[in-house]
């Protein structure tokens, strides 16, 4: 039958609906695929997941799907969570009403996850740590694998930051078998990069850089542009531990680069910020100091509070080297209440050792010694934590090559003989890799605590040592005074104080480097003059006392005389021409009831004595 031409344009017109309606780039966007993509772009661009998320939530205005929404907000959550804490927040209630009616009953795993990003952002790390233990019994409750390796992921991360390693790498490898058993390989790789930051942690730092540099390999093969930034970042912060500082610089420059490329100020704050640690390492005050302003501006606007401190301690030891120690101090010491309250126990040991050179370099001794203290035991601690852990690592590793032989005998006890042998030969290889491992481990660790009980030693001479002079300081040699009067036991004692005349006078003119080295060049000499068990310190900025045990009064001013004219014969013409360089000496002796203070102020009278009766001479008190 021929068709009238209205039936004809008819047909055309359904053609063409049809047509319209299944355009292949208007089906790509239905709101489940705008929600898978949005989670997908969590690790791709970020800027693009949270577009995909808004554009799901429209679209779902006009066709409701609980499941759908809430994992629109849950992703925005998670975007918000490291921006904007109220956003973020606005997003979890959202989520909270919704799941009631979802059938995916494991969101409630990723909604608790993105509580416990808010608490770990705020530096709240325990509060955030119940969170993810909460996380993975929902996950598990539900049997969603995936969810399951999200909440796995984000507690193994917590427990490395809480000196849990071997506890944190389990997790970290669960949630790695089931990313890989569900073929979610871009997750599957930001687990191994987890692994990594465990090693690195632990202070394995060449094993967590084998770990970045495979990961970030992945991540540039597949464009996982957002990844890659934040392993790259994560590889500088192993170069960084690593003392290589070119590597560190570098990494940290492309991960900016790429971070600037996605308007990610979060990424960009730590890569300035690690750019600032290179540079103070070099004591490039003026390029740390370019940094840490433009880390400081892109981490204004930002709820993290490790991150922050962070900031604050590149910042305390630039003040340090800018010798504004007061400011350094007070910086450093809201860093140290940051870390402490994140319970981050490296980043608190780097606080305390900052802090220690900071007031040391303020001429604070006594603070200086205190935090050397503070320093020495995190670090100690730190180090038993990491050594325990590691075997404990190891053990992990042993439980699941053994869990492997088991299996390979239940496969021979069914006849499959050839792959049981095949299986035994792993286990073998793989025990005797173990074997070599732990037994490289051993001698790296061994190495380590050496390396470690020798920095130890350094740092307690440093306490003991005037920094200028290499003398024994004001403590040091005044303990020593102390102890040579209780050990005398009726022995004569003599002491006496030296102090340069005029000095001040020389630093303004001369300038404070002539007068530092002038000060080195007496401290030489006192030192070249006098023979154990006489001993000398500095005691003040250009006075110094010297111990003379079982020395009469006429041998000890015996002993000042010849001071007093070697040190009036130093050649200045080196310094200046129109001046010499001379010393007033107060002597004293000990007798019965005398301490360190009453014998002190004896000699600081005797020198007052010598300065008022005109300087470059010797005078003596007695009690
Ligand atoms: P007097 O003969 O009465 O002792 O006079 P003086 O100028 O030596 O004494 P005063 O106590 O007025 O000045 C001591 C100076 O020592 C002040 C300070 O500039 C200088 N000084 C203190 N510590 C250091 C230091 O570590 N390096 C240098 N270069 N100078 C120092
Ligand atoms: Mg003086
Ligand atoms: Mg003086």
């Amino acid at each position: 039958m021929p068709q009238s031409p209205r039936t004809t344009l008819f047909a055309a017109l359904i053609v063409l609906v049809s047509l319209w309606t299944t355009d292949p780039a208007l089906a790509a966007e239905s709101p489940a695929d705008l929600v898978r993509k949005a989670r997908e772009n969590i690790r791709f661009d970020p800027e693009a997941s949270r577009r995909n998320a808004e554009a799901a939530l429209s679209a779902l205005k006009a066709q409701p799907n609980a499941d759908l929404e809430a994992s629109a907000h849950l992703v925005l959550c998670d975007y918000q969570a490291e921006r904007d804490t109220r956003a973020a927040q606005a997003h979890i209630d959202a989520a909270a009403a919704l799941l009631p009616r979802a059938q995916r009953k494991g969101l409630a795993a990723s909604l608790v996850i993105c509580e416990g990003q808010l608490l770990e952002f705020a530096g709240k790390t325990r509060a955030a740590m119940a969170k993810y233990d909460q996380a993975v019994i929902f996950a598990e409750g539900a049997r969603d694998g995936e969810l399951l390796g999200d909440a796995l992921y984000e507690r193994g991360y917590m427990r490395a930051l809480l000196g849990e390693y071997a506890e944190g790498l389990i997790d970290q490898r669960r949630a790695l078998a089931l990313y890989q058993k569900l073929a979610l390989n871009s997750r599957a790789r930001t687990a191994l990069n987890g692994i990594a930051i465990s090693y690195n942690r632990m202070g394995d730092y060449a094993q967590a850089r084998h770990y970045y540099e495979q990961s970030l390999k992945g991540h540039i093969a597949e464009g996982a542009r957002r990844e890659q930034a934040v392993t790259l970042y994560n590889l500088g912060r192993a170069h960084e531990n690593l003392a290589q500082w070119d590597e560190a610089r570098k990494a940290y420059e492309n991960a900016l680069t790429l971070h600037k490329e996605l308007g990610y100020a979060r990424g960009m704050a730590y890569a300035y910020r690690g750019l600032a640690g290179v540079c103070n390492a070099a004591a490039d005050i003026r390029c740390a100091i370019e940094n840490l302003l433009l880390a400081e501006s892109a981490a204004a606007a930002l709820p993290d509070a490790r991150l922050k401190a962070q900031i604050k301690l590149q910042r305390g030891i630039t003040l340090r080297l800018q010798k504004r120690f007061a400011e350094s101090i007070a910086a450093l010491q809201d860093a140290i209440a940051a870390f402490n309250d994140a319970s981050s126990m490296s980043e608190l040991r780097d606080a305390y050792q900052a802090i220690a050179a900071a007031y040391a370099e303020a001429g604070d001794w006594k603070q200086a010694y205190e935090l050397t203290a503070a320093f020495k035991a995190t670090s100690d601690a730190l180090l038993h934590r990491q050594l325990d852990q590691r075997f404990a690592t190891l053990k992990v590793e042993f439980d699941s090559a053994a869990k492997d032989q088991e299996n390979a005998l239940l496969l021979r006890e069914k006849n499959v003989a050839e792959r049981a042998l095949d299986q035994e030969r792993i286990v073998g290889r793989l025990q005797a890799a173990v074997i070599a491992l732990a037994c490289t481990l051993a001698l790296l660790l061994g190495s380590l605590a050496l390396r470690h009980q020798r920095a130890s030693k350094r740092m307690e001479a440093l306490a003991h040592t005037d920094e200028l002079t290499g003398l024994p300081n004001r403590r040091d040699i005044l303990a020593r005074l102390a102890t040579a009067l209780s050990d005398a036991g009726g022995a004569p004692i003599a002491i006496m104080i030296a102090d340069l005349d005029h000095f001040k006078p020389i630093n303004d003119q001369y300038g404070h480097l002539v007068g530092d080295e002038i000060l080195r060049a007496i401290a030489h000499v006192l030192t070249d003059t006098m023979r154990a068990p006489a001993c000398v310190g500095r005691i003040g900025g250009e006075e110094f006392l010297i111990l003379l045990p079982d020395s009469s009064l006429t041998d000890a001013l015996a002993a000042a005389e010849r001071l007093r004219t070697t040190i009036a014969a130093i050649d200045a013409s080196r310094w200046f021409a129109d001046r010499s360089i001379t010393a007033s000496f107060g002597l004293t002796t000990a007798v019965p009831g005398d301490n360190v203070s009453s014998l002190l102020r004896r000699a600081d009278e005797a020198l007052y004595d010598a300065k008022a009766n005109g300087r470059n001479r010797v005078d003596a008190r007695c009690a």
